[in-house]
């Protein structure tokens, strides 16, 4: 039988628990799952540089052992094209980004018949997202409990906070 490769693309600026998850959760159900970081058009002024997102998002997902990462600046579709992916994973978190993730599915499955797997986020990181860790780490807050270690370190580093 012939390997199911999933291809789970996002800016992942930075990447948090919730992406984890989902990377876990598809993990568990695909022989390989390729993470792959996308400059995002729409999305300005990343805190990350593409290297620095890639290699935080290698050293979050080292316990699994089907996971591999990439980073891209074409689309998405020729990407899962390159690396052979038959699904293309989104999380939900809400109905809010129901809209765009139909939208965008709708486009990649015409523009090259990929399917996309849509995971619910638990509701525990439903209220996570990577501009809300942002503005906090940016404005002294911790998120050390909402992010692997390797990004709270780097988000550490960017971000100093007084009394640490
Ligand atoms: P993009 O710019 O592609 O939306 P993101 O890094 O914001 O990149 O998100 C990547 C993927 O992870 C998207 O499918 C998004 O819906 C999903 N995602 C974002 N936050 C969460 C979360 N808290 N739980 C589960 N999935 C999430």
């Amino acid at each position: 039988m012939s390997q199911t490769i999933a291809l789970y693309p996002g800016s992942f600026d930075p990447f948090h628990n919730g992406h984890l998850e989902i990377v876990e959760r598809a993990a568990a159900l695909f022989d390989t799952v390729v993470v792959a970081a996308v400059r995002n058009p729409q999305k300005s002024n990343p805190l990350f540089t593409m290297e620095e997102r890639q290699s935080m998002i290698a050293e979050s997902v080292a316990h699994l052992s089907n996971v591999s990462i990439v980073s891209i600046s074409t689309l998405v579709v020729v990407v899962a094209q390159q690396v052979g992916a038959q699904v293309i994973i989104r999380g939900l978190r809400a109905v809010s980004d129901f809209e765009n993730e139909l939208q965008m599915a709708q486009m990649n499955n015409k523009l090259s018949g990929i399917e996309t797997l849509f995971i619910p986020t638990s509701s525990k990181y439903s209220f996570l997202a990577s501009k809300l860790l942002r503005e906090v780490s940016a404005y002294g807050g911790s998120v050390t409990d909402l992010v692997p270690p390797p990004v709270s370190k780097k988000l550490d580093e960017k971000f100093p906070r007084p009394n640490e």
